[in-house]
Order: C-alpha cells, then sequence, then structure tokens
C-alpha cells in the first residue's frame, strides 16, 4: 500500500454510458472528477458492433467508437481518467470514503458516483465465443434489427428472453426459444405472449451443444436434456439471455442491493443508503438496460453529487 493518500471531490467508479455522462456533468461543474476506468474502458458497448438506438446518430454509429466519443468529450472537460480498479471500498463511516485502487493507492472521496455496469452471463461454449459479434449476441434490442426477415434462437427462459423473443419474432421470420427445462422461469403474461405468437417455436428440455458456422451463424446444434438426441437447427442469429451479473460485488455489506446485487436507490434519485453515494447506469438497473437510460441516469448522478456537495457547504 502506497502511503501517500489522494483526497478526491468526486470519484467516478466505471466507464460507460452512465460513468462517462456522470464525468461530463461533473466536470462541467467544476467537481474534478476522477474516473477509474476499469478493466474494460467503454463497458458493454465495447462489446457490441452497431448502435442504431441512441438519439442523435442518425446514420448509426458502432459501440466502441461512440464510447470513444464519450471519452473524449469527459476529458474535454477535464476528468481524470484512469485505467484501473477500485479494488476495495469503506462505506462504513460518513465522507470522505475511504476506497483503495488498483490495491496499492489509497484515495479519499467526498462523492463516489458508482458505474460500474453489469455483465452478460454467456453459456461458456467454445464457438459462442468464437462467433461473438458474427451472430453471436446478448442484446436482442441492440442486434435483432441485422436478423431482420432471418430464422434467429434465443436461449432463456427467463423475463428478459421472453420479452426478446417477442421483440425479434416482429422482426425476423422465425424465433426459437431453446429452454433447458421443461418450464419457463418467466412471469405468466410474459410467457403467454411468448405461447401467443405464432412465428416462435419453444423447444423445452433443450441445451445448445455447439452453435454452428465458422465465421458467421449458420445454425446451432441441440441437445435433448431428457433423451440425449441431438438435432441441428439452421439460424444466422444466436441471442443468449440468461440473465445478467451486476458488477456490484465489492460493495456488498455497505450498500443495499436486491436479492441479485442490483444496488437500490431511492426511486426518482441515483441516491443509495449511504449519504454522499451514487450509483447510475446498470448496476442498479435490470429493467431497461440502454445506453441512453444509462447516461440519463449518469447525469442524475453527477447533478445528485453537486447538490449533496453545494448542501453540505452551506450547512
Ligand atoms: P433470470 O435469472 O430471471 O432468468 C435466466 C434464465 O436463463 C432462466 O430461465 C434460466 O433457466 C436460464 N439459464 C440460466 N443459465 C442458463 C444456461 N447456462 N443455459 C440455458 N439457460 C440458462 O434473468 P432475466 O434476465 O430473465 O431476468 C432478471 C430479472 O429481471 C428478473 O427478476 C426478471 O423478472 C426481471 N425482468 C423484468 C422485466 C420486466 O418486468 N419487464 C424484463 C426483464 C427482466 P432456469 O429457469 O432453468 O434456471
Amino acid at each position: 500500500m502506497s502511503t501517500s493518500v489522494e483526497h478526491i471531490e468526486c470519484l467516478i467508479v466505471g466507464s460507460g454510458p452512465a460513468g462517462y455522462t456522470a464525468a461530463i456533468y461533473a466536470a462541467r461543474a467544476d467537481l474534478k472528477p476522477v474516473m477509474y476506468a476499469g478493466m474494460q474502458p467503454g463497458g458493454q458497448l465495447t462489446i457490441t458492433t452497431e448502435v442504431e438506438n441512441y438519439p442523435g446518430y442518425p446514420e448509426g454509429i458502432m459501440g466502441p467508437e461512440m464510447m470513444e466519443l464519450f471519452r473524449k468529450q469527459a476529458e474535454r472537460f477535464g476528468t481524470d481518467i484512469r485505467y484501473g480498479m477500485i479494488t476495495s471500498v469503506d462505506f462504513s463511516g460518513k465522507a470522505p470514503f475511504r476506497l483503495v485502487a488498483d490495491e496499492n493507492h489509497e484515495i479519499l472521496a467526498d462523492t463516489v458516483i458508482i458505474a460500474t455496469g453489469a455483465s452478460a452471463k454467456w453459456l461458456g461454449i467454445p464457438s459462442e465465443e468464437k462467433l461473438n459479434g458474427r451472430g453471436v449476441s446478448a442484446c436482442a434490442v441492440c442486434d435483432g434489427f441485422f436478423f431482420r426477415g432471418k430464422d434467429v434462437a434465443i436461449v432463456g427462459a427467463g423475463d428478459t428472453a421472453c420479452e426478446e423473443a417477442s421483440y425479434l419474432a416482429k422482426i425476423c421470420s422465425k424465433v426459437y426459444m431453446i429452454v433447458r427445462r421443461d418450464e419457463f422461469r418467466a412471469s405468466k403474461a410474459m410467457v403467454n405472449r411468448v405461447m401467443n405468437t405464432p412465428n416462435i417455436e419453444v423447444l423445452f428440455d433443450s441445451e445448445t451443444d455447439e452453435i454452428l458456422g465458422e465465421d458467421k451463424v449458420i445454425g446451432a446444434r441441440l441437445k435433448n436434456t431428457k433423451t440425449g438426441e441431438l438435432k441441428e437447427i439452421a439460424i444466422n442469429g444466436f441471442f443468449v439471455a440468461i440473465g445478467h451479473h451486476p458488477n456490484t460485488d465489492i460493495f456488498k455489506g455497505f450498500l443495499d442491493m436486491d436479492e441479485t446485487g442490483y444496488l437500490q436507490t431511492i426511486p426518482g434519485t441515483s441516491k443509495t443508503n449511504i449519504e454522499g453515494v451514487f450509483a447510475c447506469g446498470d448496476a442498479q438497473d435490470k429493467v431497461y438496460r440502454q445506453a441512453v437510460t444509462a447516461a440519463g441516469s449518469g447525469c442524475m448522478a453527477a447533478l445528485d453529487a453537486e447538490r449533496y456537495l453545494a448542501a453540505k457547504q452551506d450547512a
């Protein structure tokens, strides 16, 4: 551990659309934000291809390029962006909060904005990794459009999978839903919607043995979990919707979370249960999970942090 302790007015943890937007607002409000950008600067958008639903880009933009522009805008107003991780936190006392970066640099922060995002869960089979971005995707809303009029498959049986299957069914000619058990996990209403959509075919008791194709998806080989029987389906797109994991493990024990680790904020604000600690983006949102909603909540977090600091100064 280094002996020097750095004092920061506003520390932003994470560098997706939420973190960068918080940085732009915080920097312009002269909070001199320091951002720890994490191991994958730019977050989930850096592993998507074209983003066509973010307002302001009528021709669409590649995810990594968009995050590069967000970064430049945050830097332009003076955000100090560091390519490292916050490795531990201590929110047990009042502000300033003690945090450790990269396991050896101690920081005292008057406010902390958490924008650590969430990571999609993957099946973990080699063909999924090989074909990621070449027909394999974890976001139907982002990538479904590229499969207009084509046949696709989606894995999962929760609300997300049902919602995304319904979304894909409007765009694609056929949607296979690959469900590992003989029942759904999703709510009744979602299941009804799926079952009443003529171009969705649900394949129960099925797991993905392999996604087929060399440089793009051409099919999937499925295994019946009860009989062991193998069968192939011809598809162009393969969507994985088996849940997300919010990147909030280091805040356990300090911040209120739901049972799956999503941070809880006071409705209509970015405030957590600890005064001076704010949360935005996918780390606190399991429902919308869009770049534009994350950016909006990042703006809220910076404004909340600014107001918190101003109120403290006035007190
Ligand atoms: P869930 O954890 O609810 O569901 C994950 C699904 O993926 C389960 O059906 C699970 O199967 C399946 N699964 C997990 N691992 C594998 C695997 N290796 N192979 C095949 N299938 C697998 O995640 P969701 O993202 O669907 O939902 C998360 C939360 O967000 C839920 O609370 C949900 O209700 C909520 N939500 C609400 C929405 C709304 O209200 N509009 C929209 C979207 C989400 P199994 O069932 O066999 O375990």
